[in-house]
């Protein structure tokens, strides 16, 4: 039976609501397992549709002055906050993410949206020094013109506000992608951009084929995606053969180190352990993949992983007791499940969970505590995207930052030390995007978010995630005309 308005499973093109003409998407419910609605998708056409509409409204947005859009993101940014509620429970209900979570994500978006619209009124680019004194250099940054926005869905509003609040503020249009297990949320969207120019953004749903039919449109000058390196890989390929810029957010295999010096709050670490790999049940991006233990703290610290762990409440994610949630679908879990079972067959012991945990229905995976996995097993090696917490012993600090760099990976590390040695160390060492020491997974809108090697090019947030949506112009400027004596004949210049 549909939960949702009928109006909300409409695609947002020109200003228009208009439904899907496309193929069918079926949105579940990842705790029930029913069927929230099935919506139809955007067409070839619709795609074409929403490309064409952003062109037309960007010569508009673009000669909009700052302010002026400055005020526009502040009033998205307020629209969304008097909607948290509504979106965020639709979010819970079509992503299964706690709905706790899900508060917090609202206001995570509803902030890059504030955040944008001041940073897009700060500059517009630089004056450098003029080669002679009559002359005047500066350095512009200017909008692409229509930014293809594609995103996942495990954190389908906070990582389209990263791209979509940057790219407006820059003065481009959007046409939007949300995954296809969770459009519903991001469709609900045309109320909070109700107020833009029509075209400015413009929200389509769909599988992988309407992804790819905006990565590949000759009219969108730029492709800001998250997802799987699998998939960024074609979303390159895509935009390389017209150049079209792209701004890729992929997978990642972080890294999370524990030095013996934390002895004595081992506990502390191990609750951030916990949260940091189990955090909408592990399916984030910058989920703690592999724990890499100083052997001197290795066996107290697994006990109380082991002891937090088993105190986790599995459950409704309605429910303000539940702390981990259900996965979002079943081959989600399911290949969670064969990275467990694998790593089990080759040696490794699971000390707790990876089961239903007591659950009857639902994509439910138990965070489970691994050891003895083998260093070459898909569970230390590929991205898991579960809640699972391999913990691995290591005889000293820079086996720990060797391993921890030894991977295709670059996205996020965690430190946990109180040795300001150890901290700058692995600051300076850890091949990854982000680094936090002592505070797993907190982003800031002025810290710029993205990864090394693989797991992706450009940054999100921070001035290099507006920059990623500018063209840069240098304007050398003369201010008389006179003729330079360098130019023919050489006979002059030479002689002279
Ligand atoms: P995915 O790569 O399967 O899909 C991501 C989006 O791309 C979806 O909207 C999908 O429909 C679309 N898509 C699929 N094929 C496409 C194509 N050929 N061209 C264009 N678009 C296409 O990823 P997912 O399963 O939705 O999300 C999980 C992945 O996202 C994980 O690998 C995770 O690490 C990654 N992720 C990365 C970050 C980051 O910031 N680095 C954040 C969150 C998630």
């Amino acid at each position: 039976m549909s939960v949702q308005p009928e109006h909300e499973t409409r695609l947002l093109v020109g200003g228009e609501r208009t439904l899907g003409a496309g193929a069918s998407l079926r949105v579940e419910n990842p705790y029930t397992t029913e069927t929230i609605v099935e919506l139809a998708g955007a067409s070839p056409e619709q795609v074409e549709a929403a490309v064409a509409a952003a062109r037309q409204a960007w010569p508009g947005w673009a000669r909009a002055t700052a302010g002026e859009r400055c005020e526009m993101l502040h009033e998205v940014a307020r629209l969304l906050r008097e909607n948290a509620e509504p979106l965020a429970r639709t979010m819970t209900a079509e992503g299964g993410k706690p709905l706790i979570e899900n508060r917090d994500e609202l206001e995570w978006t509803a902030a890059a949206f504030d955040y944008y619209a001041e940073i897009g009124r700060d500059r517009a680019g630089r004056v450098i020094p003029p080669i002679e004194s009559t002359q005047l250099a500066m350095v512009l940054r200017e909008p692409l013109g229509v930014v293809g926005c594609i995103v996942p869905w495990n954190y389908p509003l906070l990582l389209l506000a990263w791209k979509v609040a940057p790219a407006l503020a820059a003065g481009n249009c959007v046409v939007c992608k949300p995954s296809e297990l969770t459009p519903l949320s991001t469709l609900m969207l045309a109320g909070p951009f109700g107020h833009l120019p029509a075209g400015v953004v413009n929200l389509l749903a769909g599988a992988g084929e309407v992804g790819a039919a905006i990565a590949s449109h000759d009219g969108v000058d730029c492709v800001a995606f998250t997802g799987s390196v699998a998939t960024g890989k074609r979303v390159a390929a895509a935009c390389t053969p017209r150049m079209a810029r792209m701004n890729l957010e992929m997978g990642g295999k972080d890294a999370f180190i524990v030095c013996s010096d934390v002895a004595p709050q081992l506990e502390v670490a191990a609750r951030g352990g916990a949260w940091a790999a189990y955090l909408n049940a592990g399916q984030v991006c910058t989920s703690a993949e592999r724990f890499y233990v100083a052997e001197e703290v290795f066996d107290d610290y697994v006990e109380a992983f082991v002891e937090h762990t088993r105190s986790l409440v599995l459950g409704d994610p309605f429910e303000v007791s539940t702390d981990v949630g259900p996965m979002v679908s079943d081959p989600q879990r399911a290949k969670a499940v064969a990275q467990l079972e694998a790593a089990s067959a080759t040696g490794a012991e699971v000390l707790v969970g990876g089961d239903r945990g007591g659950t009857e229905r639902g994509h439910f995976l138990s965070p489970a505590v691994v050891v003895g996995a083998a260093p070459d097993s898909a569970l230390l090696t590929e991205e898991t995207f579960g809640p699972i917490a391999p913990l691995v012993p290591v005889r000293s600090l820079g086996e720990a930052i060797e391993l921890a760099n030894g991977t295709e990976f670059g996205l996020g590390a965690n430190v946990y030390t109180a040795d300001l040695e150890n901290a700058v160390r692995c600051m300076r060492e850890l091949r990854a995007g982000t680094v936090w020491i002592n505070d797993p997974l907190t982003d800031n809108d002025a810290g710029p978010f993205g990864g090394f090697k693989q797991s992706g090019l450009g940054r999100e947030l921070g001035r290099e995630g507006l920059e990623a949506f500018q063209e840069t112009k240098h304007v050398h400027m003369e201010s008389r005309i006179e003729r330079k004596e360098w130019w023919y004949p050489y006979s002059e210049y030479g002689a002279g």
